[in-house]
């Protein structure tokens, strides 16, 4: 995907630190699992009826080429693609999906790759368009049960992949082959080229995959750049030499097609921002998503220019700049970037904060920048905050409280909704007509988006004569066929597996192995539920707070640790409450997970399953 923004989907933080899990499995523990084993990994969800393993899929046949979508498409996330051609397998992209409130407990989804892992030695490549964790995300899981195949990228996402695999200590070395702009792999009886796309981070890319009956063009993630409606002319000659080809199909990115017209330019949001940035007159912050590199280096590079100063705060904003400091992305010999401890020896106005959180994440800079408990940060009202991204559906809740409570300590906010400071990575609807039209294949099919875009999608490639019977909308799993002698497009009864996977600390399972975790942690340490209740005008905790456990200590002969614990609740509420309006509770909740969590390990050795309860009065 996709879009940076899902990309950001805001996860509980606190769950990644919640003692939840058994005894004696840490957080650090992550790097480890692969290696160990759990029982709990090597678990799949139950398979549909229709997609019983292996071999009652039929080998595939003579002059057919498959295309099996193992994610990406029924949802937006974990992307990953695979075209079979005779004794030849490639897969296009490994993505995760952040899941959502059903799953709690879960870090990741990450693609099914049953199909491929029963295939393994037909496997030539792993291909990457770009560097956005639903499209490499999925790499350091699943890299091993497909027997470790080269994977081949662009230079910047090959330091993506790597960054991330090292934080996986026990993985083999990956075999990274880094690819040239249209350079032309030859992977069996395939061909493979990169051609430049425009998205949100540099070298994305998408993928002409060469047949003995025609082109197979994966897009990737992308948007046409132009001004008013009329394509710059560099994608008209980029489009116009593959369209020339014979584009057997094309498969493309859904993820924006409902949206009208054209999508509002990248370039133009950067002459704003860069407005923006010359004219403040106090200190500017620009909370943004990391992931949209483009745009970060912009700024950054801008902000070297007019000769002002660059404050980065945020674990994935610092590593992703790093990344492209390495790779030469932006100035040499750069001079604005300042470490936060320097800010305060620059009048304000030359500075500029560049953060994480503008999804109102719990944990992310800007969030605890609003609930004044940044340590360098606190706002007044002088400053100016851009909050360059748009809301994930979903977070709007915690984006109006992270609004809320920087325009209460006198902070000017600036939105997409009032300026143009945001644009999307994906094609509007016009777009997506425009790139149909160039590239004039023989069939087509959507993905990247839920199964409602995919439709959108079809009725625009009918718009631009695609007949019906040449359009396949796929389902994670479904095997497309493309005959190439007849000509034609169809899709197998049989299905591959699609079920989801799901990655947590403990390593791979599926939603029941989560629940399993949960019990287990309950039969272990027990459960332990705290009640506060909020005074909403001052603050402060009313009357003790009530405790109730289960099987996790006695409490009528642990008074002490009873009284030390609601004392703490009280101590950590109040905290996290702070001057707070409205009161984000979600973070006073995580507040009081981590804080009794780490107290009760510290006093018992158990990790109870804490379950803060918070009434306002
Ligand atoms: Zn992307």
């Amino acid at each position: 995907m996709n879009e940076p923004e899902t990309m950001h989907k805001k996860i509980n933080p606190a769950r990644r630190h919640s003692y939840h899990r058994p005894k004696n499995i840490s957080h650090s523990n992550k790097n480890i699992i692969g290696r160990t084993r759990h029982p709990l990994q090597a678990k799949r969800p139950p398979l549909r009826n229709e997609e019983k393993r292996g071999s009652s899929i039929p080998p595939i046949e003579k002059d057919i080429i498959r295309i099996i979508p193992f994610g990406g498409v029924e949802e937006v996330g974990k992307n990953m693609t695979a075209f079979e051609y005779g004794d030849d397998i490639i897969v296009v992209d490994a993505g995760i999906y952040f899941p959502g409130d059903e799953t709690p407990g879960v870090d990741y989804v990450i693609p099914d790759t049953t199909y491929l892992e029963e295939r393994k030695s037909k496997i030539r490549g792993l291909f990457i368009t770009h560097a956005h964790l639903d499209h490499i995300g999925a790499i350091p899981y699943v890299q091993e049960k497909l027997g470790n195949p080269p994977i081949y990228a662009r230079k910047l996402s090959a330091a993506f992949i790597q960054k991330r695999q090292s934080e996986f200590l026990h993985l083999p070395k990956l075999d990274m082959r880094i690819v040239e702009r249209e350079e032309k792999i030859k992977v069996g009886s395939l061909t493979v080229s990169f051609f430049a796309v425009t998205h949100t981070i540099p070298e994305a890319m998408g993928l002409i995959i060469g047949t003995p009956h025609g082109n197979i063009i994966h897009s990737g993630d992308l948007k046409i750049d132009h001004k008013d409606g009329e394509p710059l002319s560099f994608e008209v000659e980029e489009f116009t030499k593959i369209g020339n080809e014979n584009n057997l199909c094309l498969l493309t990115d859904s993820t924006n097609v409902d949206r009208p017209g054209f999508g509002f330019p990248e370039r133009e949001v950067h002459e704003n921002l860069r407005k923006i940035i010359k004219e403040t007159k106090g200190r500017l912050i620009i909370g943004t998503f990391a992931s949209l590199l483009e745009r970060i280096i912009y700024i950054i590079n801008t902000a070297e220019e007019l000769g002002k100063k660059v404050v980065i705060d945020g674990r994935s904003m610092k590593v992703n700049i790093e990344i492209a400091r390495e790779l030469g992305l932006l100035k040499k010999g750069l001079k604005s970037i300042i470490p936060i401890t320097e800010m305060e020896n620059h009048p304000p106005e030359n500075v500029i904060i560049l953060a994480t959180g503008a999804q109102g994440d719990a944990y992310a800079v800007l969030m605890r920048v609003a609930n004044k408990q940044h340590k360098y940060i606190k706002i007044n009202n002088h400053d100016t905050i851009i909050l360059s991204s748009s809301i994930i559906p979903g977070n709007e809740r915690g984006v109006q409280k992270l609004k809320d409570n920087l325009s209460r300590q006198g902070a000017k906010i600036l939105h997409y909704a009032i300026a143009d400071v945001h644009s999307s990575g994906h094609a509007y609807k016009d777009e997506a007509a425009w790139i149909i039209k160039m590239l004039n294949p023989k069939f087509f099919i959507p993905i990247h988006g839920y199964h409602y875009m995919l439709r959108v999608h079809k009725a625009i490639a009918e718009s631009q004569g695609l007949s019906d019977k040449n359009i396949v909308i796929p389902d994670n799993g479904m095997i497309v066929e493309i005959d190439g002698q007849k000509q034609t497009i169809s899709q197998l009864k049989k299905r591959a597996p699609a079920g989801i996977v799901m990655v947590d600390a403990l390593g791979q399972g599926n939603v029941k192995d989560v629940v399993v975790r949960d019990r287990k942690a309950l039969a272990t340490d027990g459960m332990f539920v705290i009640v506060a209740v909020i005074d909403i005008k001052t603050g402060k905790v009313r009357k003790s707070p009530d405790i109730i456990s289960r099987g996790f200590v006695y409490l009528k002969e642990s008074q002490d640790l009873l009284n030390q614990t609601r004392l703490l609740v009280k101590k950590t509420t109040e905290n996290a409450v702070g001057e707070m309006h409205p009161i984000n509770f979600d973070y006073v909740k995580n507040s009081l997970r981590e804080t009794i969590g780490k107290f009760l390990y510290q006093q018992t050795k158990k990790r109870p399953i804490i379950l803060p309860v918070i009434l306002e009065v």
